[in-house]
């Protein structure tokens, strides 16, 4: 278990909410987005703005963020492979429940429920993994230039929403043209 990075953008530090129940604070702050935040045809470019906007409330158990995240979409069209830029807006909540026993001995190493809980760190909380989860869980699972993306030519490959009517006699596909000629000249 690697340890927090107090100065790493997606952790907070819930120090001064000081574990006492009812205690808030707003965080409001502008970070840039990690990796690969997103699916592979459809995500935030990395080191552009993430705008968070997220409230830290002390509970019994934990801390509880909520809030959402904003931040702007490149990738393209499952269909027709069209560069789109879009915009994302998630709304994030998490608890993240004080974890004292790594203090003491280690957590056990068995892979059990556990593993499903977000955990506070000396105080410190990681916004990274909820981001993450959070943007892929909005995206869509084939991004679409347009809902009624017609997609490509399956002849020629051109993209039919600029050319709808367009048809062929006969396949044009150059590859194929060459294989003619080869079997005319046999
Ligand atoms: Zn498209
Ligand atoms: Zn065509």
């Amino acid at each position: 278990m690697t340890s927090l990075d107090p100065r790493a953008p997606l952790v907070l530090d819930t120090r001064e909410l000081g574990r006492r129940p009812g205690s808030q604070r707003e965080v409001t702050r502008t970070v840039p987005a990690p990796a690969e935040l997103g699916i592979e045809i459809l995500a935030v470019p990395e080191g552009s703005p993430v705008d968070l906007d997220l409230r830290l409330e002390a509970v019994m158990e934990g801390v509880l963020v909520t809030g959402t995240a904003r931040a702007a979409l490149e990738g393209e069209c499952a269909r027709c492979l069209e560069p789109i830029s879009d915009e994302i807006e998630v709304t994030l909540q998490e608890l993240y429940v004080y974890d004292d026993r790594h203090d003491h001995h280690e957590r056990n190493a068995g892979g059990d429920a556990d593993d499903e809980v977000s955990t506070l760190e000396d105080d410190l909380l990681d916004l990274e993994p909820l981001l993450r989860d959070a943007v892929v869980l909005a995206l869509p699972f084939q991004p679409l230039c347009r809902d009624d993306c017609p997609g490509l030519c399956t002849e020629c490959g051109a993209r039919l929403a600029d050319d709808p009517d367009h048809t062929h006699d006969a396949p044009i596909d150059p590859r194929w043209a060459k294989l003619t000629g080869l079997q005319q000249d046999q």
